[in-house]
């Protein structure tokens, strides 16, 4: 990918309210660009990623699954 779509040190620096990190690691390198996030939510299958270590909320477990049934949870209290 481009620098343009990159976090990080070599790409942007961003500071959001909800920050989703799907399959990342959490490196240095890339918690440079995200570390101002207000709330940091990681899903990862490797429990030892030091991605948990930066996240407010976290899910152990492959993002395949996880993140359509967090879709279809949000969806269902949108339609509340
Ligand atoms: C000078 C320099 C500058 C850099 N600048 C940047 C930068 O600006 N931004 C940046 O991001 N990186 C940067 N990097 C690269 C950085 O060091 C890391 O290599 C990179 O951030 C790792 O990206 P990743 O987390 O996507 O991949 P990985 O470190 O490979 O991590 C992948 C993660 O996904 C998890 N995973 C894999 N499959 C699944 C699945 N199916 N379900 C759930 N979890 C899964 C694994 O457990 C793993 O933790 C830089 C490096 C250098 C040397």
């Amino acid at each position: 990918m481009p620098t343009s779509y990159q976090i990080g040190l070599t790409g942007k620096i961003i500071a959001p309210d909800l920050y989703i990190a799907v399959a990342l690691s959490g490196s240095s390198q890339h918690m440079t660009g995200c570390s101002g996030a207000k709330n940091i939510v990681a899903i990862n299958k490797d429990p030892e990623a030091n991605i948990f270590r930066e996240a407010r909320f976290g899910v152990v477990g492959d993002w395949k699954a996880v993140l359509p049934a967090f879709t279809d949870k949000v969806k269902a209290l949108l339609a509340e």
